[in-house]
């Protein structure tokens, strides 16, 4: 009876620590966007970063033109826009500083704030794998996408289904919120890290599915193209961006 009593009580004890620690991480985490993705800056102003492979590299999943549109044209439209609306604003231009306070800001610095960082994002999260073979998370996040959805396909068609139902131009995302994995959407180029989003955290793997991100090689079938991405998905960088504090 002593015996149990104690074991519970150090069960107990052990498990508010895990929770505490848990809590901790997520804040590092949310504070650390600084050193993400597409944070780079040139004289005070945002650059677009370079493509991490050719143009033709995700074919035949994602066509090079759209790839070249895409990123030399979409993306760097937010990166100009972005830098035209900071010019009058004085405060904290960090990620964290400007997400943290999205629903506040001018509207063009929340919506090109959130293009530039969303995309930086997405082109991470994507390589060449032209054979379109099995292409599967390993290492820790491998392990808590089972832990969270039990199984890889379960994960996928919950993944799928909820980027295909986006009504209008969004992004869908797998975030770690409070220790635990969830796939959540977005509208527009809002992203989890806004102040202003239904779930709020550290974001894992980014979908666009914009049309300009799909049109000219899958026209309507956003859920052609949203099976194609899977093949060219980056599980590597996945893993980084999991792992990132
Ligand atoms: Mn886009």
């Amino acid at each position: 009876m002593e015996n149990n009593r104690r074991d519970f009580l150090k069960k107990s004890a052990l498990l508010g620590l895990a929770g505490l620690a848990t809590n901790l991480m997520s804040e590092e985490k949310l504070n650390a966007l600084d050193n993400l993705a597409g944070e780079t800056k040139d004289g005070g102003k945002f650059t677009l970063p370079a493509l991490p492979y050719a143009y033709d590299a995700l074919e035949p999943f994602i066509d090079a033109q759209t790839m070249q549109i895409h990123h030399d044209k979409h993306h760097q439209a937010y990166v100009d826009k972005l830098n035209k609306a900071l010019e009058a604003y004085n405060g904290d231009q960090t990620w964290s500083g400007l997400f943290s306070q999205a629903s506040k800001l001018d509207v063009a610095i929340r919506n090109n704030g959130g293009g530039h960082y969303n995309h930086s994002l997405f082109w991470q999260l994507m390589k060449a794998n032209p054979k379109g073979d099995a292409n599967l998370p390993n290492g820790k996040l491998g392990d808590q996408i089972i832990a969270d959805f039990n199984t890889f396909d379960i994960f996928k068609k919950e993944f799928s289904e909820k980027s295909l139902k986006i009504f209008g131009s969004g992004w869908c995302w797998l975030i770690e919120q409070n220790g635990k994995l969830k796939i959540t959407t977005t509208p527009n180029q809002d992203n989890p890290l806004m102040d202003c989003a239904a779930d709020k955290g550290h974001p894992i793997l980014a979908l666009d599915v914009w049309e300009h991100a799909y049109y000219l090689k899958y026209q309507n079938k956003r859920a052609d193209y949203i099976t194609a991405w899977w093949n060219v998905l980056n599980w590597q960088q996945a893993e980084n961006q999991y792992l990132a504090k």
